[in-house]
């Protein structure tokens, strides 16, 4: 059976402008089970086409497409063959990377990454938590990529909003959730059931290869995580030192500093704290990688993010001096490029500094971003010349 749901004149010009999100606030939905494949239509009844309906999320339609859709799990497969297809020939020098963006790649409420041998998926919405389509998922990347593991990775917060069952993380298919990958020539250690998000963050690939392109003399990676930057900057004959605030993530950036031949100084402590006190100090560097969480996790955290990424730009650019480099990310979506060139001018004029930017980028190419969905678009990453 085929439900249909009625959308707003708001809704539809969404719709039609390209994006693929329908908030709750702009439909009537009578008695829709959860997850349901429902068709849309706009407030005179003309059909828009093919959407996945969630009950509980505000986003409550996910547009699939304008053509009718009968058969989820299909549609999942071949999705999932075409955004395995788009990364062939884009993604280099690795053997980990996203395999499946959500809406990006037009299978909104997946994600997927690989990581060596292991897929490790998520799933965020109750029409791909589906038994049908979770069984679609697992053997699509069984018959294409033949990993030694399957992973599934569950946000429990996630769930909870969509509704979900609770849910343990764990392996679907295979005995490991252990494995070594390696990008731009450097190995990491990965554990798909530790670790934060669906793991590495593999959106930065590109910029760890610009900012080891760019590297030099002492070198700070601030917020390293499990050494990302670090251990690129590493490889480029920097002198690193690595700061984050979780043990956890510092006990695996040094194993992977093992697993390099690299010698890293690790420092656990408050990113604000350490960067003041060593500004205060009169500390200098020749390379410095700020790469802090998202601190805008919604838009009512903007001006409190924007504070922050103005004080630790400030504090890391006084420690540059002129020849040195600083790499700066964002990966806030509420925060746009423009938003952040302006806050970094900010600290550049505060710090009495003429900054020159060398680089404007954004996130991995196997991380696409669809033009009409601005959400896809998170990642900005400055590398700056400080004069
Ligand atoms: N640069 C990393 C990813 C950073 S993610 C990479 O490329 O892999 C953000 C990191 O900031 C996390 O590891 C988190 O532990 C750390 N963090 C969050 N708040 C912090 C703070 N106040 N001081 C230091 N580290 C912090």
């Amino acid at each position: 059976m085929t439900y249909t749901v009625h959308i707003s004149r708001r809704g539809a010009k969404r719709l039609t402008d390209g994006h693929v999100w329908v908030y709750r606030s702009d439909i009537s939905a009578h008695a829709i089970p959860p997850g349901a494949l429902v068709s849309v239509a706009d407030d005179r009844g003309k059909r828009l086409g093919t959407a996945l309906y969630s009950s509980s999320s505000q986003i409550a339609i996910r547009m699939l497409g304008k053509e009718p859709v009968t058969d989820l799990p299909a549609l999942l497969r071949e999705r999932i063959g075409a955004a395995l297809a788009y990364r062939e020939g884009l993604v280099e020098s690795t053997d980990a990377y996203r395999l499946v963006f959500s809406e990006a790649d037009f299978l909104p409420g997946l994600i997927a990454d690989k990581y060596n041998d292991i897929v490790s998926f998520q799933i965020l919405t109750q029409a791909i938590d589906a038994e049908a389509a979770r069984a679609a998922i697992v053997s699509r990347f069984e018959e294409s990529l033949k990993p030694k593991s399957i992973v599934e990775r569950v946000d429990p917060r996630v769930r909870e909003l969509e509704q979900l069952p609770p849910r343990a993380s764990g392996l679907l298919a295979g005995e490991t959730s252990k494995t070594v990958f390696t990008m731009n020539g450097v190995r990491f250690h990965f554990d798909a059931l530790e670790g934060q998000k669906t793991g590495a963050f593999l959106d930065q690939r590109e910029n760890y290869a610009a900012a080891a392109r760019c590297a030099r003399g002492d070198a700070l990676d601030v917020f390293c995580y499990q050494g990302g930057f670090a251990l690129h900057l590493a490889k480029a004959g920097a002198r690193v030192t690595g700061v984050d605030s979780s043990r956890p993530a510092l006990e695996v950036a040094d194993q992977n500093a093992a697993l390099n031949g690299r010698e890293i100084e690790w420092i656990e402590g408050n990113a604000f704290d350490l960067l003041k006190d060593y500004a205060a100090a009169g500390r200098q560097y020749d390379t410095i990688v700020l790469d802090p969480p998202a601190f805008a996790k919604s838009r009512t955290h903007l001006a409190t993010a924007l504070r922050g990424y103005k004080e630790l730009n400030l504090r890391a650019l006084k420690m540059l001096p002129p020849g040195g480099r600083l790499v700066t990310c964002s990966c806030s979506f509420h925060v746009n490029e423009a938003d952040f060139l302006a806050i970094v001018a900010e600290a550049a004029r505060d710090a009495h500094r003429a900054v020159r930017v060398v680089e404007r980028r954004g996130q991995a190419k196997d991380h696409p971003v669809l033009l009409t969905v601005p959400e896809t678009n998170y990642l900005k990453c400055l590398i700056l010349a400080v004069s």
